[in-house]
């Protein structure tokens, strides 16, 4: 049976993450993998998470089972940082816990394909994942064009002509905020001129939040969102906790769905448990729990929520910084100041990708890609000038 099975190229950015660590140049720098870094190059627990674990450890007297939707405190909690309260409350929305953004982006094709759905709009470039994640679910992928690498900027009039080919039925993906791998949002007038072709096709929208905080602000990121709601009558949410409170390894995100009456909302989770349980059973539960004792208490929220502004807006110096230098050789650094979030796409050929590992010892995903947390005063100088040795 199992010498039937077909090879699998390892993931990409884990091979770059060994490369990275044999490497030893010590002036190196790791663009690659998608983890905030701090000024010196740490990606360091949260105070708050810290806190909330200790409580956590002093308070949590039983690890028994908690049951697929996995702890709803943590999921009501996050609402009305994603939504407000007025709004969380307005709408009839629910949700559960799953294993990061992934599990949510998971549970959402499953639940998706349960009701029906059968293909999926997702914007090129989009996350490597969400191709792979949407065909394990017998999704038919369909793609179109969202940005133009060469001049860094939306290719609004592609993402429309294939907005028009979708079909009534169809699910379309789209970045809440900080979209990975370009970080181009939209802009408010983009957002209303979206969801009103969405409305007009009857299109579904699965909104992948992975990023919340960490472009704008917590309110200003999720506008787009709002947007979506405030227009269309069914909607998802996949939401990832594992940025915006550093909790990578540990496995938090929320889905949620969004329907027009109770009964419909009942008959969703239902089916969101019922996957749930099937693919993973529960949700790992420690991250989840510290993210929920955080949101409890409001001195440690306003703790996570000053460490989140602490990241925001040192990747917006970095951004600035690049922004500044204008061009490196070929690179334009400037539509940089006006994206969001951990990632930006460089026009840079393979070869050009290859030179500054071998010549510079700058490690960055082969598409270009670069993780904006993994500059810092200290090395920013040295990639600009890299940058237009290779390309210049
Ligand atoms: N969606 C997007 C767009 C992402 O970039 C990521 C993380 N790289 C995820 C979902 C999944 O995040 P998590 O680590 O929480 O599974």
């Amino acid at each position: 049976m199992l010498e039937k099975l077909a090879p699998q190229k390892p993931d990409a950015l884990l091979a770059l993450i060994k490369l990275y660590a044999a490497d030893d140049r010590a002036d190196k720098i790791d663009l690659g993998v998608g983890v905030y870094r701090d000024n010196q190059g740490n990606t360091p627990v949260f105070k708050a998470i810290k806190a909330a674990e200790q409580r956590l450890f002093d308070t949590q007297d039983s690890k028994s089972y908690l049951g697929p939707e996995g702890d709803m405190g943590m999921v009501c909690g996050l609402l009305g940082h994603i939504l407000g309260e007025d709004l969380a409350k307005d709408l009839t929305i629910d949700g559960l816990q799953t294993p990061g953004g992934t599990g949510a982006v998971r549970l959402a094709a499953d639940t998706l394909y349960a009701a029906g759905a059968r293909r999926i709009w997702l914007g090129t470039p989009s996350w490597p994942n969400h191709a792979p994640i949407f065909t394990a679910s017998q999704f038919e992928v369909l793609t179109y064009r969202h940005m133009d690498v060469a001049t860094q900027s939306l290719d609004m009039e592609a993402l429309l002509s294939s907005l028009y080919k979708a079909e009534d039925g169809d699910v379309v993906l789209l970045h809440g905020c900080c979209h990975n791998p370009t970080g181009v949002d939209y802009t408010a007038e983009q957002w209303a001129h979206i969801v009103e072709i969405m409305a007009e096709k009857r299109l579904f929208p699965l909104v992948d939040f992975a990023y919340h905080g960490l472009g704008q602000g917590f309110e200003e990121d999720s506008a787009g969102l709002k947007t979506v709601l405030a227009r269309l009558p069914q909607a998802m949410i996949a939401y990832s906790c594992d940025k915006n409170f550093g909790m990578y390894r540990d496995r938090v995100g929320a889905l949620y769905a969004v329907a027009q009456d109770d009964a419909v909302m009942a008959t969703t989770k239902s089916n969101m448990a019922a996957l749930a349980r099937a693919n993973w059973s529960m949700p790992p539960d420690h991250g989840g729990a510290a993210v929920r004792i955080i949101l409890d208490d409001a001195e440690l929220t306003q703790m996570w929520r000053d460490e989140v502004a602490e990241m925001r807006s040192r990747m917006r110096w970095v951004r600035d910084t690049l922004a500044a230098a204008g061009t490196a050789g070929s690179v334009d650094f400037a539509p940089l100041a006006t994206q969001n979030g951990m990632f930006s796409m460089l026009p840079l050929s393979p070869e050009q990708i290859q030179a500054l590992r071998d010549d510079h010892a700058i490690y960055m995903a082969g598409s270009g890609r670069i993780n904006i947390a993994g500059l810092t005063e200290g090395n920013i100088g040295k990639f600009i000038e890299a940058v237009a040795a290779v390309s210049g």
